[in-house]
């Protein structure tokens, strides 16, 4: 398993110390990894994401069976006559942010790490938190100062130390990095580190078997920082390469309207996102208003031909409520997937009775 800088491509040995180039580019990661064969996987007794192993980072079942929690294997929920949601609130710390955390947490136990630095709005940090609880790893998570008392309590259960930094989520990163260069522990970003895609990526890989090999038509993904679209680009384009599919779906990424750089790059057909008059959203989870990995996120669309749509305030908590009355209780920033759905419809009449699946993937207890 190696880096390799997406920018130069010098390639340097998966170690401890290194989250980017030194030419200051981000870094991909590079392993070796067999096709997954689906007709076998339907016997495999494994239910967690790591019935994919063969397709994952190389990490020994020693390592994998003292840090697993049964993350995966989420049910895909029928919400309408062509629309699922598929319920990654079912995670141990109740977001999708699992898939990443316990990849990447694998792989820092398999390195040795004792220390890890993680900053994030939320969910990320608390993933990564859990996950380094159980593999005896002190963690430090960086969080702006507005993040949610249920987010910030939970973190604390798993003793990690919280910095709670003012200034919004560029400065809390800012302030993650510069301890991370004071100290030299592991930076445990789900931005940074591209293995946390290599997690996020078995969503997609669930959607296809949970579907018995037909993808549906439309899949619906939100984007903040993106690691979900990229896990699922990874995903969609191994299966097309191992010859599982020869088209993809129709990819609908989805920002809030109050803070959208991604989506406004996309439309006007720019490499990054202008800069933009931000303002506040319930949808803290994707209020991310320079994305560190915006030139790949964008390419990434364009390479699937997806689509971009925003949301506004009144739509997400719209759609919160709308999701609560069928029992499915989500946090705002993943009600933003169902407000996204009904507007695609808007926009795009004839994709009513077109089968989709959205993201069900942060628990309503996160945010209120
Ligand atoms: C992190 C998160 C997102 C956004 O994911 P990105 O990787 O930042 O694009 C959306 N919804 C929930 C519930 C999240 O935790
Ligand atoms: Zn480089």
């Amino acid at each position: 398993m190696q880096y390799r800088c997406n920018g130069c491509h010098t390639s340097y040995s998966f170690d401890k110390g290194r989250y980017k180039c030194d030419c200051g580019g981000l870094l991909q990661i590079e392993y070796p990894k067999k096709p997954l064969d689906f007709a076998s996987l339907a016997t495999c007794p494994e239910r967690s994401l790591w019935r994919y192993a063969k397709a994952l980072p190389p990490i020994s079942w020693d390592i994998i069976q003292k840090i697993t929690m049964g993350e995966g294997g989420t049910p895909l929920i029928r919400l309408e006559k062509h629309l699922w949601g598929k319920a990654d609130y079912f995670m141990p710390t109740l977001s999708f942010k699992d898939r990443g955390a316990v990849v990447l947490v694998a792989a820092m136990s398999k390195l040795g790490v004792k220390h890890c630095i993680i900053d994030s709005s939320g969910n990320a940090g608390t993933a990564i938190a859990a996950y380094s609880a159980r593999a005896n790893i002190s963690c430090e998570v960086f969080v702006p100062i507005e993040t949610n008392a249920q987010k910030i309590a939970q973190i604390e259960a798993y003793q990690a130390t919280i910095h709670r930094i003012e200034g919004g989520r560029e400065a809390t990163a800012q302030a993650a990095l510069d301890r991370v260069e004071l100290t030299h522990a592991f930076y445990a970003s789900h931005v940074y580190n591209p293995l946390f895609w290599e997690g996020t990526k078995t969503y997609l890989y669930e959607i296809f078997e949970q579907c018995e090999g037909n993808l549906p038509q439309v899949l619906v993904v939100p984007v903040g920082n993106g690691t979900l679209l990229m896990g699922l680009t990874i995903a969609l384009e191994e299966l097309k390469s191992w010859g599982f599919i020869t088209k993809f779906p129709l990819v609908v990424a989805v920002q809030a309207a109050n803070c959208d750089p991604l989506a406004k790059a996309f439309s006007r057909g720019l490499p990054e996102g202008p800069p933009i008059n931000n303002k506040p959203t319930v949808a803290d989870g994707i209020a991310i208003t320079h994305p560190l990995r915006e030139t790949q996120i964008l390419e990434a669309l364009r390479f699937l031909r997806g689509t971009f749509i925003t949301v506004t305030e009144e739509q997400i908590l719209f759609a919160q409520r709308a999701l609560a009355l069928r029992g499915v209780f989500v946090e705002k920033t993943s009600a933003v997937n169902y407000a996204g759905y009904l507007n695609m419809l808007e926009q795009r009449k004839e994709l009513k009775d077109v089968d989709t699946v959205i993201p069900l993937c942060g628990s309503g207890l996160k945010s209120f």
